[in-house]
């Protein structure tokens, strides 16, 4: 009659909360912070839910969050009244995990033997809500979703199972409580019950939230000479208690650059972007004049697992005066720099504006190529000032910044001076195309490369024997997105592209053509016009001709393609693609 239906946590889930229970991260603060962040998104869902929506029957009046502690009961309430959840909704998003990354977390977890290793791995795989596990032995979950009148009770102590049961009493909105753990409120340092440590957590890792958050006003000290009468008045105080907000909801984007720490930077990338780690660059930028706007963007240090997938969305928020307005704005940057997190606040924009009109808008193109060019200008700077720091960008990043050689022309120059790639020079490290140009031998004019699927396929290539030979330098290009650049990308510094395993490349061009050698060349020409021809009609169904050819040494022939012709790994590519 209870209507209470037990289910079991999807497998993956149920790991993660083994892992949880048993106090993996070294800071369990953290908890907050995520339960915080999470009222913060359903309030910022409401509100626009509302906005879109005229007809949606909720209460937008006092948006907020309450943080309750009850140290006799030693629980600890996270409440907001935001958009709140369905039942089926609570099944979907709090009994498992949608994240892809998981389950590939957990297998390098479990075949992570070093524990420093491990805590490292930990300290950069988010678990949002889950979190609450480490402080908590029961946490219940009570929701109602704007303009629904059932609400959800969730409650679960981690080990397995959770129930659903259906709540009348609940208001608009969730409220998260957690039973903390006993062991946890003796130690001073974990003591999640006391709101003197809850309301440092908040300001330390939660002060930017633009949604007050409230708690219980601090019992004001004690007045000093006064008798009886103050005594009642305290107890007054403690039956009604003020509340007060804890934090200061300043946007970051707005506050001048020197008021802002780094930590709080990396604590608000944190909140946007659901990662865990913090990021490589912060980048802010501030435009006035006719389009105002301000812009607080960051490269994270790692990769996200589905940057390849094909409805992989653009990282950065729209604002506008403070109001959030959507999440993947792509309007706002183009898709081979969909890594890029961050919040632009525009000052102009109606609050009702759509993706499309967006698409549209001349000055939102404007703001996107001034944001575009100082993302570029950032990763160069970072190429010159820390470039241990670009290494990881570019081992995180660089396929997906090739993409940009493709479509944008305007910048093309821009992307190819941040590529390195790897070389037959030296095995270990990458060359810029520039420090290649500055190496070119006496007389080369062409910057050589070679595709394949790896670097040993492409260095025990035929094509490779006459280039090493004579010692001219070969990219070794292993990305599949090389394969498509290279097509689209004529030269760089005004020194043409060249594939070494298509067309002519007639090595001699480069530096020591003379007759002798040309007058050896005819010779053979003739010597050998019979066979070729003979050949060439023989093997007319596989090729288009047959030639002599002065760039192999050891090998005695290879294929190559016409100058135009599609590389054998793009031919893949479009085969898998179905073309
Ligand atoms: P994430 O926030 O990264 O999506 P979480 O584990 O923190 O992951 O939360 C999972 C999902 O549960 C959220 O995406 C959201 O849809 C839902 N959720 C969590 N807390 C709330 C809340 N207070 N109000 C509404 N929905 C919530
Ligand atoms: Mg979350």
């Amino acid at each position: 009659t209870t209507g209470i239906e037990t289910f079991e946590f999807q497998v993956e889930a149920r790991q993660l909360l083994q892992l949880m229970i048993h106090s993996i991260y070294s800071n369990k603060d953290v908890f907050l912070r995520e339960l915080v962040s999470n009222a913060s998104d359903a309030l910022d869902k409401l509100r626009l839910e509302s906005l879109r929506d005229g007809n949606l029957e909720a209460d937008t009046s006092d948006l907020h969050i309450a943080i309750e502690v009850d140290k006799e009961q030693r629980t600890l309430t996270v409440r907001d009244n935001g958009i709140g959840m369905s039942h089926d909704e609570v099944v979907q998003l709090i009994g498992t995990i949608a994240n892809s990354g998981t389950a590939k977390f957990l297998q390098e977890l479990k075949e992570s033997k070093d524990a420093a290793a491990s805590q490292d791995l930990i300290g950069q795989f988010g678990v949002g809500f889950y979190s609450s596990f480490m402080v908590a032995d029961e946490v219940t979950l009570l929701t109602r979703r704007a303009g629904e009148s059932q609400g959800t009770r969730w409650e679960s102590s981690g080990e397995g199972t959770y129930s659903i049961a259906p709540a009348d009493d609940a208001p608009q909105g969730t409220a998260v409580t957690l039973r903390l753990k006993p062991e946890d409120t003796e130690d001073a340092l974990y003591d999640y019950a006391s709101p003197r440590k809850v309301r440092e957590i908040v300001k330390r890792y939660s002060d930017f939230i633009t949604w007050p958050i409230r708690m219980a006003a601090e019992a004001p000290a004690k007045p000093a000479a006064d008798s009886e009468e103050a005594g009642d008045d305290s107890a007054e105080e403690a039956a009604a208690p003020e509340v007060e907000t804890v934090n200061s909801m300043k946007a970051l984007w707005a506050r001048s650059k020197d008021e802002v720490t780094d930590d709080e930077y990396h604590e608000f990338y944190k909140h946007i972007s659901h990662d865990w780690s913090n990021p490589l660059e912060t980048i802010r930028m501030q435009a006035e004049g006719t389009f105002e706007y301000q812009s607080l963007l960051f490269i994270p240090s790692r990769a996200p697992q589905d940057l390849y997938m094909r409805d992989h969305k653009r990282g950065v928020q729209l604002y506008v005066k403070r109001v959030f307005i959507m999440d993947d704005c792509e309007a706002l940057m183009p898709e081979y720099l969909r890594f890029v997190k961050g919040v632009v606040d525009a000052a102009d924009l109606s609050l009702n504006v759509s993706r499309e009109a967006l698409q549209q808008d001349r000055q939102i193109q404007l703001m996107r190529r001034r944001l575009v060019k100082k993302v570029l200008s950032t990763v160069k700077d970072t190429m010159s000032g820390a470039p241990e720091r670009y290494t990881t960008f570019w081992k995180e990043f660089g396929p997906v910044l090739k993409e940009g050689l493709l479509g944008d022309f305007e910048n093309r120059e821009a992307i190819l001076d941040l590529c390195s790639f790897a070389t037959t020079r030296d095995a270990e490290e990458p060359t810029t195309l520039r420090q290649y140009v500055e190496r070119m031998k006496e007389g080369q004019e062409h910057l050589y490369f070679m595709t394949g699927e790896s670097r040993s396929m492409v260095e025990s290539s035929p094509h490779m024997e006459a280039f090493r030979e004579k010692g001219f330098e070969v990219l070794v290009l292993t990305d599949p997105i090389d394969e498509l650049w290279v097509d689209a990308v004529p030269e760089f510094d005004g020194k043409p592209l060249r594939s070494i395993a298509k067309g002519q490349v007639d090595l001699d061009t480069d530096g020591e053509k003379d007759e002798e050698t040309e007058a050896e060349r005819e010779r053979q020409k003739q010597d050998y016009a019979d066979l070729l021809s003979w050949m060439t009609t023989t093997l007319s169904d596989s090729v288009k001709e047959v030639r002599l050819s002065s760039r192999l040494t050891t090998s005695p022939a290879c294929i190559v393609g016409d100058t135009h012709d599609a590389s054998p790994q793009l031919q893949n590519i479009y085969k898998a693609m179905g073309q």
